[in-house]
C-alpha cells in the first residue's frame, strides 16, 4: 500500500500544491454544505456568534435514492491518519467488526508528521539506556505547561500509556531496525541530565526519530484490521452522523463520487485531524493568535485537515475546547523568520526599540517566545557571543530545541565565520552557506525538531552579522539614533545581571546568564509577527477515554474522538516537554479509544 508521508522537509516542496489543495477541498466542502444545505440548521443553541458560523450549520441528511450502500458494523473509524489507524488496529484486535472511512483514495494517503514520536516508558527507549520518567511528575508538568486547562484524566491516560503504544505501533520492527532509530539528544553513555529544569518547567528526552518506519507502521494497522475482516472505504469522506432520538450516535454517512454509503455503528471514533485549512474554523477558533494579530496579519494554516470531523461532532452537539492551540504559528519564535538559528537557547532577545523584555529561558521554545508576540512593530534580534555552546547545551530537550546530539555544529560556525568576514552585510554574502544552513535547521536525520523553521529557514536563512563591538553590531542589525544607544546600553546591564548570576530584570535562570564578554558578538533578525501554523491541535471536548461531550459536558452515547480533532490536551499551543508528543498522543489515544470503543459493542 502507497502513501504519501509529509515529512517536514518534503513538506518544502510539496506544501503550496498539497496545502492550497487541501484548503481548496475545505472551502468546497462549506460551499457545498452551504448551497446543498435544505433544511440546514444550527445542531444547538449557541451564542448569536456561533449561529453566524455557518462550518457550525448542519447540512441535511442524504436522500434515500442518494445512498448506494448501507453497511453494518461495530467501530467505526472516520479518518485513518495518526490516530485512526491506531484506533482502527485496536479496535479490531480487541475483537470488534470494524470499518474505516478515508477521504483519500487508496495508495493517495498522506501522511502528516515529520516521524519525531515524543513518549515515555517504551521498552524502546529503556532498551536504549534512557531512565522511567515518573507519571506523576510528567503529567502535573503538562497541566502546568497549559495552565491546568488540559484535562488531567486524559493526560494522565495518555502518560501512562504512551511508552506501551510505541512498543505496540513498531512491534513488527527488527532489533536492528530498533537499533537504527536515533533519539534525540541522547548520547552514547550520557550521563547528562535526562530531565532539565528551567523556571519550573521541565522536559526529557524521548523523541524516537521514527522516519521511514512511521508509515509501514500504519499501513500494518490497517492490515491487522483488514485481516479480522475489516472494511476500508478509500475516497469517502464523512459527511454526517446520524443519531437516534436520544442523540446516541448510531452511525454515519460517507459521501463518494457516486453517492453515499451509510454505516450503522454501534461506536464512531472521529479521528479526522485538525482544522487548520478551514478559514472560518481558525477565525472563529483561534481566537487568541487571531486577537494579536497586529493589523493587516492573519493566521496562514501551512498545512493541515478541513475541520470536516469536528463540524459533524459539533452538528451532534458536541463542544469544541475554547482554548484551540496550534502547533506553531501562535507564540512559536514570533517572527517572519520563525526559526531560530540556535533552537530553544537561551540568548539575549532585544526588541525594536533595542529593549531585553523576557526572561528567554523560560521553559520551552512557545513558552520562551510568549512576550515577544506582544512587543513594539519592528523587527526582534537574537544576540550572542563567541562563545555559543555552553548556551546550546543548556537548551531544554522540547519541541524546536537544537538536538545538540546528533547536529553537526560545523555549520552555524561556518555561518558565523562568514558573518564576520561579511561584515555590514553578515553571513549573506556567502551562497555556500545556504545548504549549510540547512544542518542546522533540517529535521531529518540531524535529528532537528525545526519544524516549519526548517522549512522556511532553508528557504530564508536568517542573515546572521558579527562585530567586535556592541555599538557595530547593533547598526548591522539596523538599530540607529536612540534604539542603538539603547541597544547597547542592554548589552551592557544584561552582563552586569550575568556577573550578579541573578536576573533581576526577568528571572532567567541563572546557569543561562552567560554574559556576551568573548567578542566577536553576532546578531541575526526577523520582523515580528505571528508566523504560519503546521496543524491544529484543539477540538471537541473529550472524556479522559475519548468520549466526546455534549453542551452540558456529558458523554454522547456511541461518539468518540482521537487526536487533532479533539480538544483539552494542549492549552494554548502546542507546548510539550518532549518534541513529537502530538504523534505520540494521536496514536496513543488512538489505541487506547480504539479499545474503549471495542469494549462498548
Ligand atoms: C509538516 C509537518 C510535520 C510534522 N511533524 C511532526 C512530528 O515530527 N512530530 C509530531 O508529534 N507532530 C508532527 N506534526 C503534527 C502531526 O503530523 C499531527 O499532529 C498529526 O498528524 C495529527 O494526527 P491525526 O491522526 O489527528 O490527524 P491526521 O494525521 O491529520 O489524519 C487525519 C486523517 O483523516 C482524514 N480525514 C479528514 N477528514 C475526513 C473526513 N471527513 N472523512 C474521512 N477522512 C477524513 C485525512 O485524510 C487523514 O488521513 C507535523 C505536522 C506537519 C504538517
Amino acid at each position: 500500500m502507497s502513501s504519501n508521508v509529509i515529512t517536514r522537509r518534503g513538506f518544502l516542496v510539496g506544501a503550496g500544491t498539497i496545502s492550497a489543495a487541501i484548503a481548496m477541498s475545505a472551502d468546497a466542502a462549506i460551499a457545498a454544505e452551504r448551497s446543498s444545505t435544505k433544511e440546514g440548521k444550527p445542531a444547538s443553541k449557541g451564542s448569536v456568534e456561533q449561529e453566524a458560523s455557518s462550518w457550525r450549520i448542519a447540512p441535511a441528511d442524504p436522500d434515500d435514492d442518494d445512498v448506494i450502500e448501507t453497511y453494518d458494523c461495530d467501530v467505526l473509524v472516520i479518518g485513518l491518519g495518526q490516530a485512526g489507524s491506531c484506533a482502527l488496529r485496536a479496535a479490531a484486535e480487541a475483537g470488534a467488526r470494524v470499518a474505516a472511512f478515508e477521504a483519500a483514495e487508496e495508495g493517495n494517503r498522506v501522511i502528516m508528521g515529520g516521524g519525531q514520536v515524543g513518549h515515555i516508558n517504551s521498552q524502546f527507549l529503556a532498551e536504549r539506556g534512557v531512565p522511567k520518567v515518573d507519571v506523576v511528575e510528567f503529567m502535573n508538568d503538562w497541566q502546568v505547561r497549559s495552565n491546568n486547562r488540559s484535562n488531567p484524566g486524559l493526560i494522565m491516560n495518555y502518560a501512562k500509556n504512551c511508552g506501551a503504544c510505541f512498543d505496540w505501533l513498531f512491534d513488527q520492527l527488527t532489533d536492528d531496525d530498533k537499533k537504527s532509530m536515533q533519539i534525540r539528544c541522547l548520547t552514547d553513555g550520557m550521563t547528562g541530565p535526562f530531565m532539565k529544569e528551567l523556571s519550573g518547567i521541565k522536559s526529557w528526552i524521548g523523541t524516537a526519530m521514527t522516519g521511514d518506519f512511521i508509515e509501514p507502521a500504519l499501513d500494518h494497522c490497517l492490515d491487522v484490521a483488514k485481516s479480522e475482516g475489516g472494511r476500508i472505504f478509500w475516497g469517502t469522506k464523512g459527511y454526517k452522523l446520524i443519531q437516534g432520538g436520544d442523540g446516541t450516535v448510531t452511525g454515519v454517512w460517507g459521501k463518494t463520487d457516486d453517492g453515499f454509503v451509510r454505516v450503522n455503528a454501534a461506536q464512531t471514533i472521529l479521528a479526522t485531524g485538525g482544522y487548520g485549512a478551514n478559514e472560518q474554523m481558525r477565525n472563529d477558533l483561534l481566537w487568541e493568535i487571531n486577537q494579536l494579530q497586529e493589523p493587516g496579519q492573519t493566521s496562514k494554516a501551512m498545512m493541515d485537515q478541513d475541520g470536516s470531523g469536528i463540524c459533524m461532532g459539533v452538528w451532534a452537539g458536541g463542544r469544541v475546547d475554547p482554548c484551540s492551540g496550534t502547533m506553531d504559528g501562535g507564540y512559536w519564535y514570533p517572527t517572519d523568520k520563525p526559526v531560530d538559528l540556535l533552537g530553544a537557547t537561551a540568548a539575549l532577545w532585544i526588541n525594536a526599540d533595542g529593549k531585553r523584555y523576557s526572561n528567554e529561558g523560560f521553559g520551552s521554545t512557545e513558552l520562551q517566545a510568549m512576550p515577544g508576540v506582544k512587543q513594539p512593530s519592528g523587527d526582534i534580534c537574537t544576540v550572542f557571543d563567541s562563545d555559543i555552546e555552553t548556551l546550546l547545551a543548556a537548551q531544554p530537550y522540547g519541541h524546536m530545541a537544537l538536538d545538540m546530539a546528533n547536529t553537526d555544529l560545523a555549520s552555524l560556525h561556518a555561518t558565523m565565520d562568514a558573518a564576520y568576514a561579511g561584515g555590514e552585510n553578515g553571513s549573506a554574502g556567502n551562497t555556500e552557506l545556504d545548504s549549510s544552513n540547512n544542518d542546522i535547521t533540517d529535521d531529518g536525520a540531524s535529528g532537528n525538531d525545526n519544524a516549519a523553521g526548517g522549512i522556511v529557514a532553508s528557504m530564508t536563512p536568517p542573515t546572521v552579522y558579527a562585530a567586535d563591538d556592541f555599538e557595530t553590531l547593533g547598526s548591522y542589525l539596523g538599530y540607529e539614533g536612540e534604539s542603538l544607544d539603547t541597544f547597547v546600553k542592554t548589552i551592557e546591564h544584561y552582563n552586569e545581571l550575568c556577573a550578579q548570576d541573578k536576573d533581576t530584570d526577568f528571572g532567567k535562570d541563572p546557569s543561562l546568564m552567560i554574559g556576551l564578554t568573548k567578542p566577536p558578538y553576532y546578531g541575526y533578525k526577523g520582523t515580528k509577527q505571528i508566523g504560519a501554523l503546521m496543524v491544529t491541535v484543539g477540538g471537541l471536548l473529550i472524556d479522559a477515554d475519548g468520549r466526546v461531550l455534549d453542551q452540558k459536558y456529558n458523554a454522547i452515547p456511541g461518539l468518540w474522538a482521537a487526536g487533532n480533532a479533539s480538544g483539552g490536551r494542549f492549552g494554548w499551543q502546542y507546548f510539550t516537554s518532549i518534541a513529537g508528543q502530538s504523534l505520540s498522543m494521536a496514536q496513543t489515544m488512538g489505541m487506547v479509544t480504539g479499545k474503549a470503543a471495542a469494549a462498548q459493542k
